[in-house]
């Protein structure tokens, strides 16, 4: 019986423990590396094709040559996954992820890439009350990386740009959680998160160029077009937020939140979570067959 998680680095599994990656590595030295990250519903994991295509974009993006092909890195995030199943605790899930740097410097240049793959419990415990109270969301002065300087469509290793966004925010209250604008003042993304607004009971959400766009973002659009709700892709800034009906957030780990506030001002529908979010949150419980919701809220 498995005691300890184990991960696959550089073409073997070997425990967490023991997984070692060199100091030399350009990922640590200079962020210069690519990942994507799924979660399991109840341990299976969820549109790993879709992630896995997101990644070979991002990977082309930053011009780095994983040395494998989409079918053998899904075959090995299988592999990864099914070893680490038996240590799942009762009602969690886990993140899993695939990461490749550049390489490992020499002074005869790169040797590379590095390969990694890995599961992570997802943080149900300290996630859970967000699901209670909503977000309070907080815009910080630092703007999300704009496209002329690195596109943030690419999911790359290199997150200082929303690290420098939430300790902002964190200083100034601690249960905040950052919304970021983009260079023009346009509503972009919270951490890790993609951002929608209801007015009207009509959803809005960014245009792709300025963001990453999320894989649990594309589902909210799905199941906006099967619930006929009318989705609009489009910008928006904060008067659009502190006039919206209900906001909520995206991503792969928390599929839907509610935000209870944007610098204080709360939408008009003050449920957590209000009508609209309720129908998509519960429409995607539905297609991943999981009670996401409940299921952070039971680590209250
Ligand atoms: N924006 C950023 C910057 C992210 O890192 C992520 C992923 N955590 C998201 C948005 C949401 O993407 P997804 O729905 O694929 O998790």
């Amino acid at each position: 019986m498995a005691t300890e998680r184990i991960a696959y680095v550089n073409g073997e599994m070997v425990p967490e423990s023991e997984a070692r990656i060199s100091i030399n590595d350009v990922g640590f030295l200079y962020g210069d590396a690519v990942f994507d990250t799924t979660r399991t519903f109840n341990g299976e994991i969820f549109r790993l094709t879709e992630h896995l295509d997101r990644f070979f974009r991002s990977l082309k993006y930053m011009r780095i040559d994983p040395g494998m092909t989409k079918q053998e890195m899904a075959d090995v995030t299988m592999k990864v996954l099914e070893h680490n199943l038996t240590l799942r605790g009762e009602n969690e899930d886990y993140w899993v992820s695939q990461r490749v740097s550049r390489g490992t410097r020499t002074p005869d240049g790169l040797s590379g890439p590095t390969v990694v793959m890995e599961c992570f419990p997802l943080p149900f415990k300290q996630r859970a009350p967000l699901y209670r109270d909503g977000m309070q969301m907080v815009t910080p002065s630092i703007r999300r990386t704009p496209p002329e300087a690195q596109s943030p469509r690419a999911k790359v290793h290199n997150y200082v740009n929303i690290v420098q966004a939430d300790l902002e925010v964190k200083a100034q209250n601690p249960d905040g959680i950052a919304l970021m604008l983009d260079v023009n003042g346009n509503l972009c993304e919270g951490m890790g998160a993609n951002i929608f607004i209801v007015r009207d009971g009509e959803i809005y959400t960014p245009r792709e160029q300025f963001i990453l766009a999320g894989i649990s973002r594309s589902v909210a659009i799905e199941l906006a077009h099967e619930l006929a709700i009318p989705m609009h892709e489009t910008d928006l800034d904060l008067f659009d937020a502190y006039t919206a009906d209900e906001i909520f957030v995206t991503s792969t780990s928390y599929c839907i939140v509610p935000v209870a506030s944007v610098n204080g001002t709360k939408p008009t529908h003050t449920g957590i979570p209000a009508p609209v979010t309720r129908r998509l949150m519960d429409a995607y419980a539905g297609l991943v067959d999981c009670d996401f919701e409940g299921q952070y809220l039971a680590h209250l």
